[in-house]
């Protein structure tokens, strides 16, 4: 099988299982940065209160998909299909 590129939840899950601490302390980093940049509204449309924020589908992809790409040199480019 030829390897291919993986996909944001592979990703996700290969940081947290090899890299827990960084994506832990970058993850957390880049919630105070998205989080204090949206100040009245979420990316959903709703009102951002730390509450909503911790719930939101939309803003943890959002949270998340901006930690992968921050420890982007972590991970392997590709993986066997
Ligand atoms: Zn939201």
């Amino acid at each position: 099988m030829e390897p291919r590129p993986m996909i944001m939840i592979e990703k996700i899950r290969y940081l947290e299982s090899n890299h827990f601490s960084d994506w832990l302390d970058t993850r957390r980093k880049v919630d105070d940065e998205l989080s204090s940049k949206q100040t009245m509204m979420c990316v959903c449309g709703r009102l951002a209160t730390g509450m909503h924020e911790r719930s939101c589908s939309r803003y943890n992809a959002k949270v998340n998909s901006e930690t992968v790409k921050r420890l982007k040199h972590l991970l392997p480019a590709k993986v066997a299909a």
